[in-house]
């Protein structure tokens, strides 16, 4: 069997909004495949990435390996704070995003992808949110901090256990994480730094229990930092992106496409061995223990 045709495979990614984030290049490596891709995508970015996959002004970003342009098989509407239509609050609903649209909540993403599709074999989570990104940790309130683990971390649990019926033995559930879980770095605020830590646990978890359950593999990459839209509102991403390329064993800017291959050998059968991991996919910046002389150097000239 050959490990890279995704032809009969059914992928859902969850948190595709645009074309700048990890989850646009991730679903053109399984397109490129052969496989089915599913988004799911939060009600108000929907009207972007439509005009997205229509807009000759992105045809190149949507460009595939074999010359034709990316469409998704389905594109379904998902707020992953609600896992049931009845838990969404009446203002979400009269919300001009949301008013009209089928249900958005979890079970009804699951429920309409079931009815589609039938089955799924890989789950991509690409999703985080934190209302109070902006503030410190000891300045977020217990809002923001409840918010950011449940739209960055429950979701994820809530994908799983949502999807895993439909999903047969062998399938692969991803999620995307960062070194703020167990390192710190200034200004990853507003609890995003607990929900990154709940995140890996819960991915540990999750591979024990659906693991023995169904066979089902569940992993993590934690990426080096892209300057995606959800990156942009944390306020620091180009110094970010400044200190990884400085700092790093491998002198290279992150590539969306870097942990898109990443998640196709963690999904495909080469990787079947490969469960409850957290893998970085961050040109070895994780392992570094202190800034390299070069930047000490650059960091010196600037003073
Ligand atoms: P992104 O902005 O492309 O993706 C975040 C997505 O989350 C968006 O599409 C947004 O619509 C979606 N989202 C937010 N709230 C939602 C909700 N309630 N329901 C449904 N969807 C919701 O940015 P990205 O950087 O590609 O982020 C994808 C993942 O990668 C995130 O988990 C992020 O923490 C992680 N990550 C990013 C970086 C980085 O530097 N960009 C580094 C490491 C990990």
């Amino acid at each position: 069997m050959d490990p890279w045709d995704l032809k009969d495979k059914v992928v859902v990614i969850a948190g595709i909004g645009d074309d700048q984030g990890f989850a646009w290049a991730i679903a053109k490596a399984f397109k490129n495949l052969g496989a089915k891709v599913i988004a799911g995508t939060w009600p108000p970015l929907l009207g972007i990435l439509e005009q997205i996959l229509v807009n000759e002004k992105f045809s190149e970003s949507r460009r595939l390996k074999n010359g034709e342009e990316l469409s998704f098989d389905a594109i379904y509407p998902l707020d992953a704070l609600y896992d049931t239509l009845d838990a969404v609050p009446f203002e979400v609903k009269e919300n001009k995003r949301y008013k009209g649209l089928q249900d958005f909540s979890i079970s009804g993403f699951v429920s309409a992808v079931a009815q589609d599709f039938k089955k799924v074999d890989i789950v991509i989570h690409a999703i985080a949110n934190a209302k109070e990104i902006k503030n410190p940790l000891s300045m977020t309130s217990r809002e923001g901090y409840l918010h950011a683990i449940s739209a960055s971390s429950y979701s994820f649990v809530s994908l799983c256990s949502h999807f895993k019926n439909l999903m047969e033995p062998n399938g692969s559930c991803l999620t995307l994480t960062y070194r703020a879980a167990d390192q710190v770095i200034p200004g990853y605020g507003g609890g995003m730094s607990s929900a990154k830590a709940a995140l890996e646990a819960d991915v540990r978890y999750l591979a024990y229990e659906l693991g023995q359950e169904k066979m089902i593999r569940v992993n993590a990459i934690s990426a080096g930092p892209l300057a995606s839209r959800a990156a942009r509102a944390i306020g620091m991403i180009d110094s970010m992106i400044e200190y990884s390329f400085h700092n790093s064993p491998i002198q290279r800017d992150l590539e969306a496409e870097d942990v898109a291959n990443t998640m196709l050998f963690l999904a495909s059968p080469l990787g079947k061995a490969i469960t409850g991991q957290v893998l970085f996919v961050d040109h070895g910046l994780g392992v570094m223990g202190r800034p390299t002389q070069k930047m000490i150097q650059k960091e010196e000239a600037l003073v």
